[in-house]
């Protein structure tokens, strides 16, 4: 399930103020571009236990009005195209401006909700200065201060209504493969190298957004479905906003996905782009399989080529590294059905329910093996262990003291879950409790 959220606004009504506090300490991954225009940036963030995208459309530095209003209208456009809900910010300090009244003369246009946030409300007397904006006439008005958050927790509240219960998968639903990936990267040619050999298409299945596009596929006598932004081009888009638009596909992509295939080119390596793209699939829960493509353009490969370039990618991807990395090339198929195969196995790893006394005999032995360090003189015990019934892979400590288990220790269990039971792939978590 995948929503989205653009907060618009002119510039310095506090946008990646708000921006900031919903996202807390969470990375946000940042999109430089230069120009006229400052940095966008996405996230993900959570209320009421649901989850949501949040595109913070990035101001701009200019001096003309002219520019200010092509901007603006950039703005809007991205959040049709890609936004589910618009958080349209104002700033009652200032109070109404022009650029205010034509950006909501585009927004009362559009089909989707606009939620409209009248920011710097940070006492009562600002609150009369305010109201001034429902003149622009939405239904939605929320009073804010992003600075001191209050107001904000009103807004999520509509805005969460919107999204839909996450449902429980079916039993029997197939397993979902999302290709990932820089423009340029190769994810059309891995597409093609797998839909012209051996294919298997049952049926297409329109995607859940118009932004993906969702093949079945049977091979290896396994079905799945595969998920690809490839090829989706938007018309009239101006060079800078390629990379924009492939990440939120991306992400897109990934919300839709159980295992994603993140494809990097061999010659660039993985770039920092890749990397906060990787890590937002973790932070997500999602499996990953990273298919370092073009590999037929690294010249003179020896028997350590591959071992080392995946050695040097792992270090660059840590804490999470315990993903498989395989050396494919789109335009020679060489080992794109491994790609495949590898991210079905992960898949599997990610199902993966390990019966509750396999769990305890085998951690609790690495438990008695290494113990958790005395902390304040309390002896830290771990009595018991349960996996929880949760999509992601989480696991439950139960121990006398919850708080005094440090990260390190952490890891430990962390790397004996992965060792003895194989999470290959897979972000697991790891929580502990008050027994
Ligand atoms: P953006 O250009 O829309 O992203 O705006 P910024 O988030 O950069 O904020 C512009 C300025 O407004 C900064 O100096 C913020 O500290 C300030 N600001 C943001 N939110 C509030 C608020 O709720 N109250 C007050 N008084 N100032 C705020
Ligand atoms: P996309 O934007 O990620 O869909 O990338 P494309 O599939 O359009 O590929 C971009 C360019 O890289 C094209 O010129 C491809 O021919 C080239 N390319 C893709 N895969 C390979 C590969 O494995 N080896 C080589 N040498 N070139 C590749």
């Amino acid at each position: 399930m995948s929503f989205t959220v653009a907060i618009v606004g002119r510039p310095n009504v506090g946008k990646s103020t708000f921006f900031n506090r919903l996202l807390q300490q969470r990375k946000a991954i940042v999109d430089d571009v230069s120009g006229v225009t400052r940095d966008r940036q996405y996230g993900v963030t959570d209320w009421n236990g649901k989850y949501f995208n949040v595109i913070d459309t990035g101001g701009f530095v200019a001096d003309s009005d002219d520019v200010f209003e092509k901007e603006i209208a950039k703005q809007v456009v991205i959040a049709i195209d890609e936004a589910d809900a618009v958080i349209f910010m104002t700033d009652a300090a200032t109070g109404v401006t022009d650029l205010d009244t034509s950006m909501a003369n585009m927004l009362r246009k559009i089909k989707k909700p606009v939620f409209m946030a009248v920011n710097k409300v940070d006492n009562n007397n600002r609150m009369l200065e305010a109201s001034e904006f429902y003149t622009f006439g939405f239904e939605n008005v929320f009073f804010i201060s992003s600075m001191t958050g209050s107001g904000s927790g009103e807004l999520l509240d509509a805005i969460t209504e919107l999204i839909p219960q996450e449902t429980e998968p079916e039993e029997n639903e197939l397993p979902k493969i999302a290709i990932i990936g820089q423009p340029n990267v190769g994810k059309s040619s891995l597409l093609n190298a797998l839909t012209n050999q051996e294919r298997t298409i049952v049926s297409d299945i329109a995607g859940t957004t118009r932004d993906t596009i969702h093949t079945h596929y049977k091979l290896f006598q396994k079905e799945f479905i595969l998920i690809d932004t490839a090829g989706i081009r938007k018309k009239n888009k101006e060079k800078d906003d390629l990379e924009f638009y492939s990440v939120i596909r991306a992400i897109k992509a990934m919300d839709e996905a159980d295992v994603c295939m993140l494809l990097i080119d061999a010659e660039k390596g993985i770039t920092a782009q890749d990397i906060n793209i990787y890590s937002l699939a973790a932070r997500k829960g999602k499996g990953l399989v990273v298919l370092v493509n073009k590999w037929d353009l690294i010249e003179n490969k020896e028997t350590n080529t591959s071992r080392d370039y995946e050695k040097d990618l792992k270090k660059r991807l840590a804490p999470f590294n315990d993903v498989p990395v395989i050396f494919i090339s789109a335009l020679e198929k060489t080992r794109i059905f491994k790609g495949i195969e590898t991210a079905l196995q992960v898949y599997e790893n990610k199902q993966k329910k390990i019966p509750t006394s396999r769990l305890n005999e085998v951690m609790l032995k690495a438990i008695e093996a290494y113990q958790a360090p005395v902390v304040r003189g309390n002896t830290v015990k771990i009595k018991f262990v349960t996996q929880l019934p949760t999509h992601v892979p989480s696991f439950a400590f139960f121990t006398n003291y919850p708080d005094d288990i440090k990260m390190p220790y952490k890891n430990y269990l962390e790397n004996q879950l992965r060792t003895k039971f194989d999470f290959t792939g897979v972000p697991v978590r790891i929580f502990f409790r008050k027994k």
